[in-house]
């Protein structure tokens, strides 16, 4: 039935998990356990014009093509368009009523959910209602009946979008997708909304949404060992893309007794500390994970202070059965854990606030960002613990953002600063090879090899000191300048690579990110070369004068 699985997988029903996806043979960390083209996709509404609807690549917008007709799908090529019209012809009408039938002009088109949603309705229009791939997503749906209430409001409201534009007026409208009423359709966007994933671009940036039956078979862990990713490795780009990739990120060994076989994603962001993955995976899934991280007892470094001793421990926040923090390693008791909670509380509403002002008012954004994470920190936060993490990757993104032209020293250093303070905190909660860890570090190894503005001379000239061999005072003046700051750049992307190749897959090479890093280490070998070169002429040179 799961004709696109491979065969060193299989389709099982486990008493503790319940159905997934298990492997047969042993994986090693970095392989691809299997591609797979979505059921049905969307471009989110900010990436319409930026990216090809059909195989969602980035070009400029001068270069795509125009759909004359809506006016909103774009393509690369006459290819693209053509690919795409069996399912667009629909669509393209379905977004001309929704702009004539709008009360102004400049009225967005439906968001990606919705118009992800109609293309799954369109294809089982065209296939037929009984054809395999319907099969699927009917199999792993979670009946309206056990819906959360906030759940079922939301899933009501993308109903309504529904029906608004592609015109489900009638009960024989409805007929020709074969939903026999209101109560059908509401089934079928919660079996839809289950089935989602985020499509991303080859750093992570979403891009719209997706829905794969086949995919959405994994079972879930907070600690995964395999991740769903978009590579675009394809040679031919009008090929099948966007293509979902599941790649282990580490080895997987096929036990039949534990069922430790089982491929596991998360579902949700896993650098949340539990009551928030637990709230989410409830909303959405409507279910409870009992996810070693979920049950854990020992120290959690989401939810967690630094030793006020700095032995190098962490102490976990209060609870109802510990209402006393101590350092788990020196056992020495934390004093005005009140003002921590406090300042903990004011960074999780200063989040909330500077991640919606983010495209709105990023200068204010930023000044939020700015303003709060000195106080998580001296409140004695770790950089891994919520919501300091969230803040310092935001703070990074919108630095990153907002580069002075010219760029600046100063501007640089705190960015590098705070992308070394981002992968400190994501190196304590994700496994070598996550994704998300190996593009922080790329960032971070980009940083690092960006021209310095103004480099401070004594580091130029002493290019002895490596970062292994930094000291306090030295670290007092991180990021270095000069050749030390070549060589970190290089040694943090060949960590970066090294991840890269795990968690988009070694035979992808990395992915795009994975192919554009390896060619990056090879300039700074040169630059670096170069650099040497340089001060032992200068030193030649004043030997002789
Ligand atoms: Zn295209
Ligand atoms: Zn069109
Ligand atoms: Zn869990
Ligand atoms: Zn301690």
């Amino acid at each position: 039935m799961y004709t696109v699985l491979p065969d060193s997988v299989q389709v099982r029903q486990s008493e503790v998990n319940g159905r997934g996806i298990c492997t047969k043979l042993p994986v090693r960390a970095g392989s691809v356990i299997f591609v797979t083209k979505p059921y049905a996709a969307a471009l989110s509404t900010p990436s319409l014009s930026s990216h090809c609807s059909s195989c969602f690549a980035l070009s400029s917008t001068s270069l795509l093509r125009r759909c004359t007709k809506c006016r909103i799908a774009h393509y690369c090529d006459f290819t693209c368009q053509t690919q795409d019209w069996a399912i667009h012809k629909l669509e393209c009408t379905s977004l001309q009523n929704w702009f004539k039938a709008a009360p102004s002009s400049d009225i967005a088109p439906p968001s990606d959910a919705v118009r992800c949603l109609s293309r799954v309705l369109w294809r089982i229009q065209k296939r037929g209602a009984d054809t395999i791939q319907v099969k699927k997503v009917e199999i792993s749906l979670p009946d309206r009946q056990s819906l959360k209430p906030s759940a079922y409001e939301t899933h009501t409201y993308l109903s309504h979008s529904l029906v608004q534009y592609m015109g489900l007026s009638s009960p024989a409208d409805m007929a020709q997708y074969s939903l026999s009423s209101a109560a059908d359709l509401l089934d079928t966007v919660s079996r839809f909304v289950t089935n989602t994933f985020t499509v991303t671009d080859p750093t992570l940036v979403p891009l719209g949404a997706a829905v794969s039956p086949v995919v959405a078979l994994i079972n879930h862990s907070c600690d995964p060992n395999a991740v769903v990713v978009f590579p675009r490795v394809s040679p031919d780009p009008k090929s099948q893309e966007p293509l979902m990739h599941v790649v282990a990120i580490r080895d997987i060994y096929p036990e039949e007794e534990l069922c430790s076989c089982s491929i596991l994603t998360a579902y949700i962001d896993a650098t949340l500390p539990t009551n928030l993955r637990q709230q989410s995976l409830n909303e959405i899934y409507n279910f409870k994970c009992m996810c070693h991280l979920c049950t854990m007892v020992e120290v959690d470094p989401r939810t967690c202070l630094n030793c006020p001793k700095n032995c190098g421990g962490l102490c976990p926040l209060p609870s109802d059965d510990h209402p006393l923090v101590r350092c788990a390693k020196c056992n020495t008791v934390v004093h005005l854990v009140d003002a921590a909670l406090d300042a903990r509380r004011v960074g999780q509403e200063g989040l909330d606030k500077a991640s919606s002002l983010q495209t709105k008012d990023p200068e204010r954004s930023l000044r939020l960002t700015t303003n709060l994470i000195p106080i998580l920190t001296s409140a004695g936060f770790p950089p891994s613990s919520h919501p300091l993490l969230g803040l310092t990757r935001l703070h990074q993104q919108l630095l990153t953002a907002s580069f002075p032209n010219p760029l600046t020293q100063e501007h640089l250093d705190e960015t590098i600063r705070t992308a070394t303070k981002n992968v400190t905190g994501l190196v304590a909660l994700l496994r070598e090879g996550h994704p998300v860890l190996a593009l922080a570090l790329t960032e971070l190894g980009k940083l690092l090899a960006v021209d310095e503005p103004s480099p401070r001379l004594a580091d130029a000239q002493n290019p002895k000191v490596s970062p292994k061999e930094a000291t306090p005072a030295s670290l007092a003046t991180y990021p270095p300048s000069g050749l030390p700051r070549l060589q970190l750049a290089y040694q943090t992307l060949l960590r970066a690579r090294k991840m890269l190749l795990v968690g988009f897959g070694v035979v992808n090479e990395g992915g795009q990110v994975g192919k554009e890093v390896r060619e990056m280490i090879v300039a700074l070998e040169k630059e670096i070369g170069v650099f040497k070169q340089g001060v032992r002429n200068v030193l030649e040179d004043t030997r002789k004068a």
